[in-house]
This record gives structure tokens, sequence and C-alpha cells, in this order.
């Protein structure tokens, strides 16, 4: 097997985990404050991936940028697709201080839940377009050797 073989294959392993690990994050609300309180505007928004890319998005062909940028694709990819899915099931989003924005609507809701949602799989675009960049650097250098 490649290194670049390799890496992908950790870059997908990865991804899948931390799919499965954040895909019921969101709904962590519910147990930490009641259904009273279910989509509180912080887990039901895109934070958890964001830090995750500012923290360990890598553009290093090292082995473990494909460890590090998988986590942070599972996590966009999987927070934000919960969130798009909650767009289509209707129930206004908690912003804290005021428990809706828009009064009797759940236009203000669907924006946040929505924009949250394609700015998780723009998040995971870009780790996407670093993963075929390593690659791209692992098959440059085997060449080379
Ligand atoms: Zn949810």
């Amino acid at each position: 097997m490649r290194k670049s073989d390799i890496s992908n294959l950790i870059f997908i392993v990865s991804s899948i985990f931390s799919f499965i690990i954040l895909w019921g994050f969101p709904d962590l609300d519910i147990s930490l404050f009641g259904i009273r309180w279910h989509r509180n505007f912080i887990f039901h928004s895109i934070i958890i991936p964001f830090i995750l890319y500012k923290l360990l998005l890598s553009k290093k062909e090292k082995i473990l940028s494909f460890l590090s940028n998988g986590i942070i694709f599972g996590a966009a990819i999987s927070i934000g697709v919960h969130l798009i899915i909650d767009v289509f099931q209707p129930k206004n989003v908690h912003f804290i201080i005021v428990s809706t924005l828009v009064r009797k609507t759940l236009i203000d809701d669907n924006i946040w839940l929505g924009l949250n949602g394609i700015l998780g799989l723009l998040i995971a675009k870009k780790v996407n377009d670093a993963r075929v960049e390593n690659v791209k650097d692992i098959k440059r250098k085997s060449k080379i050797e």
C-alpha cells in the first residue's frame, strides 16, 4: 500500500468516527438543560467544527495531518447535516435571553440553522481541499525520492 492510500484511508476512518461521535452533539442540550430548552443556539451551531478547524487544520503531508483533518471533516459534515435536517423539522431555536428573535415565525430559527449547516459544509470542503493538496505533496515527494 502506498503512503497516499494509507493517508486517505486514515482520513476516511477518522472522518467516520468523528461523524458518528458528533452526530448527536446538538441534541445533548436536552440532557443538559431539559427538553424545554432544546435547540440551544450554541449547541445548534457550527462552533465545535469551527474551533476544530481553527485548531487542527493541517496543510502538511504527514500521516497525522490526515487524522486531524479527518476529525474536522467528519465533525463538520455531521453537525452541518444535522442542522440542515433540523430546518425541515419545525421548532424554534433558543437564543438564551430571548427564545425567539422574530415572534410567531420560524424565519430566524431556520436562517440560523440553515446558515450554520451551510457553513459546516463549507468547512468540510476546505478541509477536503487541504487533504487533496496534501496527497499531491506526498505523490510529488515520492517521485523525487
Ligand atoms: Zn437537533
